[in-house]
């Protein structure tokens, strides 16, 4: 059975991830709950702003199951 921990999924949630800047390939690291809330982040090299768009709602679908997953995982353990 798949499962996974509200700590892991908060860990999902809240983790870190390289994307490289479009203009000068300077990793910038971007929040996960950044990209679902289509944040702009500004690359540390260049300045160039990053618009993060979720035009396919993956990112929120994504983070919609987690937080299913949590819940669950949360009613589980007080049964
Ligand atoms: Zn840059």
């Amino acid at each position: 059975m798949a499962c996974v921990s509200p700590s892991l999924a908060s860990q999902i949630l809240h983790s870190d991830h390289e994307v490289d800047c479009p203009e000068c390939g300077y990793p910038v690291w971007i929040r996960f709950s950044e990209v679902i809330a289509q944040c702009t982040v500004t690359c540390p090299c260049c300045r160039l702003r990053l618009h993060l768009i979720d035009s396919d709602g993956t990112m929120q679908t994504l983070g919609d199951t987690l937080e299913r997953q949590i819940d669950q995982a949360l009613k589980g353990l007080t049964r």
